[in-house]
């Protein structure tokens, strides 16, 4: 029987793996110097959280959750996104009694059952970060400046930024009244979709890609046009302040989370490299959220980024992640009794951090070297019959082939 991976998943080789801890210590680098704290939460949640924390309506929890009953006959839901339970955590640990603000990040797996297409897994890797306990705008602003460093240090720069404003509760309560009634007098030329969409979530609409639908939503009223004066300030803070910082962006009155507690504002970096799934990241404020999950009310912003799209569009930019890490010394033994010493001189130099490889495969001299050089290996170190009597290798240096004898007990001095 021949195995095959489960639709949508997908194997990380090791060739390919320096790019992942490439990103993932580019992304630690970065949270350290935004002084963000990793927070680590389980793989899966019970489902009520995400029912809750997301939203039933969603197509997140709507379609494309994996649940399953345990044993124990709970629901359980691996996680498909990353800040309800980052707020769950949050509130059961009492973090607010710690701290009045908090700065989280995480890079964790996600799951989604979505139909499976390039750039769209079924389980996906995000990281993430949500800012805790402040409505400045000044948390907008470093979260967006946050993903934005990640990028930059992985040689994307030419992504851009949609940003939006969608208010509080109540300025999206009359909005979404004026949207529905614009988009009941075209009802008959919306999707088939959109139409359903019209009586569960109206705002959903403006996110269809459909041609038809938009081209009715173009017309659409917008909901900064329904903002509050506060709101509208607050919003052109925003923008004020990534201006001052020499951030672009687009404003995109489209970019609306159909959630009932997402406040104010939403952002989304788009790239062109990443064809019909072309968001890297995105995220907005959630002010109502640990309210609804049963803390007292506290502001929140947060964002979630995929990371096996920033890697497709960091290499589409030509960015080489640095290169595969290969041993220091390849050491080649050519007897029994010089493989017992390989062994503990290796043993002895990967103590002081200096990496080895040696031949499992008791291969001939020539295939040994031939190795050595195929994983790239800066030193041989050879230890054959006359090595032995003498206590000392041949040190080959592979990149000008010049060799040198070295005792056994001095090879440390020269690998440094
Ligand atoms: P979302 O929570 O849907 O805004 O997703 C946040 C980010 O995660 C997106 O901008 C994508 O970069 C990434 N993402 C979401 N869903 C998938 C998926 N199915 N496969 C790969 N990446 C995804």
């Amino acid at each position: 029987m021949k195995f095959q991976k489960p639709k949508g998943t997908k194997d990380i080789l090791p060739k390919d793996i320096h790019k992942w801890h490439f990103v993932e210590k580019t992304i630690r680098e970065a949270t350290k110097l935004f002084n963000f704290s990793e927070i680590r939460t389980p793989t899966f949640e019970y489902t009520e959280l995400f029912k809750r924390g997301v939203g039933s309506e969603t197509d997140i929890v709507g379609k494309e959750m994996y649940t399953f009953v345990d044993k124990g006959g709970e629901s359980i839901t691996l996680k498909p996104e990353g800040t309800a339970p980052v707020m769950r955590a949050y509130l059961e640990n009492s973090l607010s009694a710690e701290s009045p603000l908090h700065k989280l990040y995480y890079i964790t797996s996600m799951f989604r059952y979505e139909k499976p297409q390039a750039g769209r897994y079924r389980e996906h890797s995000q990281f993430g970060g949500e800012i805790i306990g402040s409505d400045s705008i000044d948390t907008d602003v470093e979260l967006i400046l946050l993903a934005k460093e990640v990028y930059n240090r992985c040689g994307i720069n030419n992504f851009k930024l949609k940003i939006n404003s969608i208010g509080k509760p109540s300025e999206r309560k009359t909005y979404v009244n004026a949207l529905t009634d614009y988009l009941k007098k075209h009802f008959n030329r919306l999707s088939e979709e959109s139409k359903k969409r019209l009586g569960t979530n109206p705002l959903r609409i403006l996110d269809s890609k459909s041609p038809d639908d938009l081209i009715i939503t173009k017309e659409a009223p917008k909901i900064i046009e329904h903002l509050t004066k506060d709101s509208r300030n607050r919003f052109d803070l925003v923008l004020y302040e990534l201006t001052r910082l020499g951030v672009n962006y687009e404003i995109d009155f489209r970019l609306v989370r159909g959630l009932d507690y997402y406040t104010d504002t939403t952002f989304e970096f788009i790239s062109s490299d990443l064809g019909a799934q072309d968001a890297l990241g995105g995220g907005g404020r959630y002010d109502g959220l640990i309210e609804l999950l049963g803390g007292k009310p506290t502001p929140g912003v947060g964002f979630g980024s995929g990371i096996e799209r920033l890697i497709i569009v960091a290499e589409k930019n030509g960015f080489t992640f640095g290169e595969p890490s290969s041993p220091k010394v390849y050491f080649i033994a050519l007897n029994s009794s010089a493989k017992e010493i390989a062994f503990k001189i290796m043993m002895e130099l990967r103590k002081k951090n200096i990496s080895c490889e040696t031949d499992l495969l008791v291969r001939s001299m020539k295939a040994q070297m031939r190795e050595a050089n195929k994983i790239g290996s800066d030193y041989v170190f050879i230890i054959g019959d006359d090595e032995l009597k003498n206590q000392k290798g041949i040190l080959k240096k592979m990149s000008d082939g010049s060799q040198q004898n070295v005792e056994f007990d001095k090879l440390r001095e020269y690998l440094n």
